[in-house]
């Protein structure tokens, strides 16, 4: 049995925080802001996960009002999805994201990205994509408020 997910996260980038993307830390004058480490990629990835095995989203599965996962590395967080994931029985096919920001450009750093994420999710690379687009000067995208990620996954029951 096939299951589709999809998933979009949006976080505001502030000036003088940590830019962590991807689960690796980027070198920028801006971090995006938020409860956890604020990983929009990841977090998308999880939205998508959840979404295609059926276990609701990643705002129920870990609150941002809970102390436990302040400041918390997203990493941790798609470590136990997959651990849900895996208790149903399902497995990854494949995971097709998309990064939306204007800068800086994160092209050199997307195979780090996806390593470091196959790692996590205990997959072969070549599973996951991930691709990146400037919002092409227009909108929060294009003036560097923040930034957007998307993911569809597909799981399959092993
Ligand atoms: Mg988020």
């Amino acid at each position: 049995m096939l299951r589709i997910g999809f998933g979009t996260d949006t976080h505001q980038l502030e000036a003088g925080r940590e830019f962590w993307l991807g689960g690796i830390l980027i070198p920028h004058e801006k971090g995006c802001l938020g409860h956890s480490d604020a990983d929009a990629l990841i977090h998308a990835v999880i939205d998508a996960l959840l979404g295609a095995a059926g276990l609701r989203d990643i705002g129920f599965r870990f609150p941002d009002t809970a102390e436990e996962f302040k400041g918390i590395d997203s990493k941790i967080l798609l470590a136990r999805t997959m651990e849900l994931i895996r208790e149903k029985g399902y497995a990854i096919s494949n995971i097709d994201a998309t990064i939306a920001l204007e800068r800086p450009k994160i092209g050199s750093y997307i195979p780090a990205m996806a390593q470091t994420l196959a790692d996590v999710m205990g997959i072969e690379s070549d599973r996951l994509s991930i691709k990146a687009k400037t919002g092409e000067k227009l909108g929060f995208i294009g003036r560097e408020e923040g930034i957007s990620a998307f993911a569809v996954v597909l799981l399959q029951k092993s």
